[in-house]
């Protein structure tokens, strides 16, 4: 009973656990860091705008602006827009808790427009339904890494008098019909997460063409202060004068962070084309698979793959999802889910949110278990994986 799965006392397929992400560093990375700690800066230093200048070249965003993580991207991001009280802003529930709650932040309502059953990006359609008086901005998040159908959106939003805010702590490296993502949208959010493509430890960023959004994230990124002139309520009185001119935070990214983030973003291409192979080596083996739907990818989309979603066909087999992720786990394939919907959460609920709100996405939720995707895996990890998915399928097919 070789096949006969581990969580029924079968032997797993493999002995290693491997875990769904990982992130990649090497010797030049470890260098690179150094290097900052022996040098004079260690925060507000050279680091920082070097950083910027190749997050514009990669992206062929005019300005970028460095901070300390994806969420306080979000929430700077926010606050350029003046979103605040009385202001919606249309968001996917698929995503991690912060692409709402940068509107919590400034005191606006997060309004949750479904997905698009195939792609799981959010439904353009679905946002148009939920614009009304009150909508200022939408924020769009490239689920897994693929773009979001980012030419109809930004029709929509024109249409309306809207912001787009693409969230892209997903997507570094995608590039949607030609142009890189951090290009398109009215401005765009990174995340440097260890879990994400390329990493700082923590760290982020939000790309704009917009020089009006761009000195807002600066004075959002340090405290609202600033030492441009053309921003000061008079002359400067020496050479130390500054001015809060108005409420920032500190969100700052260190140099030694910019330092590790500039090595990694050299290896950008090579994480894109390896996460490429392992996406393309699941599609073609679960493509082939009664009981497992393939995400759809768009054609628009040459995606850096940070996500990799096996969809159970629950009506094909005998057990349910959670059964399955236990099931995963005993063959030593740790998995994770992203994302229980957003609105799902009590914080939601105690600002009235409630289930049913996305058919589409509540559906996706209950069907979907992220796979390991990463960098480092080896082409025997890949099979495994792809063995444990066929094992388990067989023996629970209905
Ligand atoms: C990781 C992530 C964030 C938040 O980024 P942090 O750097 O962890 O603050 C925001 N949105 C999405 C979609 C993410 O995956």
């Amino acid at each position: 009973m070789s096949n006969l799965p581990a969580i029924e006392g079968g032997r797993p397929v493999r002995e290693k656990k491997i875990y769904y992400g990982h992130q990649y560093l090497d010797q030049a990375d470890y260098d690179a860091v150094v290097e900052v700690l022996k040098s004079d800066y260690l925060t507000c230093g050279p680091k920082i705008e070097e950083l910027e200048k190749k997050i514009c070249e990669i992206t062929g965003a005019k300005y970028a602006v460095a901070c300390s993580n994806g969420t306080a991207a979000l929430h700077m991001a926010a606050m350029a827009v003046g979103l605040g009280e009385g202001n919606e802003l249309i968001t996917t529930p698929i995503t991690f808790a912060a692409s709402a709650n940068c509107a919590l932040y400034v005191g606006a309502r997060p309004v949750f427009a479904d997905i698009n059953p195939e792609t799981y990006n959010i439904d353009p359609d679905s946002v148009e339904a939920y614009i009304g008086p009150a909508t200022k901005a939408v924020v769009a998040v490239d689920y897994t890494g693929q773009a979001v159908e980012l030419d109809r959106l930004m029709d929509i939003c024109k249409k309306h008098n809207l912001v787009l805010i693409e969230d892209g702590a997903h997507s570094m490296g995608t590039i949607y019909d030609g142009r890189p993502v951090g290009s398109v949208a009215d401005m765009t959010t990174f995340s440097f997460h260890p879990v994400k493509t390329v990493t700082s430890g923590e760290g982020g960023c939000v790309c704009t063409n917009n020089e009006n959004y761009y000195k807002k994230l600066l004075l959002a990124r340090s405290h609202g202060i600033t030492r441009d002139a053309s921003l000061m309520s008079k002359e400067p009185e020496g050479p130390w004068y500054y001015e809060q001119v108005d409420l920032g935070y500190n969100y700052r990214m260190t140099d030694i962070q910019a330092g590790l983030l500039i090595s990694q973003l050299d290896k950008l291409q090579m994480f894109k084309k390896r996460r490429r192979e392992i996406v393309d080596s699941y599609n073609s083996a679960f493509e082939k698979i009664d009981g497992i739907i393939v995400q759809k990818e768009i054609e628009q989309s040459d995606t850096c793959r940070h996500l990799y979603i096996l969809r159970l066909d629950l009506k094909k087999l005998k057990i349910d999802r959670r059964q399955f992720f236990d099931a995963l786990g005993a063959e030593n394939i740790c998995c994770n889910v992203h994302y229980i919907p957003v609105y799902y959460f009590p914080h939601y609920s105690k600002l009235g949110y409630k289930k049913g709100l996305c058919p589409n996405a509540e559906a996706l939720y209950e069907e979907m278990i992220s796979l390991p995707l990463y960098y480092g895996m080896t082409d025997k990890d890949v099979e495994d994986v792809i063995e444990a998915v066929n094992k388990l399928v067989d023996y629970y097919h209905v």
